[in-house]
């Protein structure tokens, strides 16, 4: 009996090839608009995060001709050391908007404060205006199970407007610095980024600030596992909230 590798149990599952389908009908990338056109939120407590846990997907769902958006939850205040939130808040920004031109997204950016973010009916309320003047069809998040305080801060704004839309948009999960951040994170699919893994790199290295050099390699580790684990070169792995609508991630 052969072994059964964990692709034959994804492609079995429907994953792969679900992907795959999806991959197919968005065949023709390049070749003009998407037949359905998505709005797509991707949804960070930091600038860097969207790019690290979703870049590569972030650029081939841009790249499909879908709407792409990084919202940031905060400016990333209390991420530089040496400077107030202010002139961190500046510096950061700016890395932002030129990390979203790399990926062709829009950058949004949510109001609260790095190192100080909270949730409460208040804040629930606000994020979920934010979300709801965009209406996403498709919005990726952190996975909740995070060692830092503002990515769960961050998930858990975008599960509660997700509930309060009356579980609209397809909701997947992403992964940050799996082992000291995100934490008991099992994928449900898998999308190849080895095609755009220039962009990702460049997006998460727009972010001078950050010691990019540092935080990549373990991206890129990150992405090599999981490519190794779907079967192709580098992967961004994500959890489908099964009680979201299902909406076919890139093959
Ligand atoms: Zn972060």
């Amino acid at each position: 009996m052969e072994p059964i590798t964990r692709r034959d149990l994804l492609v079995r599952s429907g994953i792969v090839a679900g992907a795959a389908a999806a991959g197919a009908l968005a065949a023709g990338a390049g070749e003009g608009p998407p037949r359905r056109k998505l709005k797509v939120v991707v949804a960070g407590a930091h600038p860097d995060d969207p790019e690290s846990g979703c870049g590569g997907t972030m650029a081939r769902l841009a790249d499909l001709g879908h709407d792409v958006a990084a919202l940031y939850l905060t400016r990333g205040e209390a991420g530089i050391r040496g400077k107030d939130h202010k002139e961190a808040a500046a510096v950061r920004t700016a890395e932002a908007k030129k990390a979203c031109g790399v990926l062709k997204a829009r950058p949004l950016f949510a109001g609260q404060t790095d190192g100080a973010t909270e949730v409460t009916p208040a804040r629930y309320d606000e994020f979920r205006k934010v979300l709801e003047a965009e209406a996403p069809q498709l919005v990726f998040t952190h996975w909740p199970i995070d060692a830092h305080r503002n990515h769960r801060a961050a998930s858990l704004l975008v599960y509660d407007a997700w509930l309060q839309s009356g579980r609209k948009f397809a909701l997947y999960y992403f992964e940050v610095l799996t082992g000291s951040q995100t934490q008991h994170f099992r994928p449900t699919h898998y999308v190849a980024i080895t095609a755009v893994e220039r962009r990702k790199r460049d997006a998460c290295f727009a972010h001078e600030s950050q010691n990019p050099a540092g935080f990549y390699a373990r991206h890129e580790a990150m992405s090599r596992f999981r490519g190794m684990e779907c079967g192709c070169g580098q992967a961004e792995a994500f959890a489908h909230h099964e009680q979201s609508p299902y909406e076919p991630l890139p093959g």
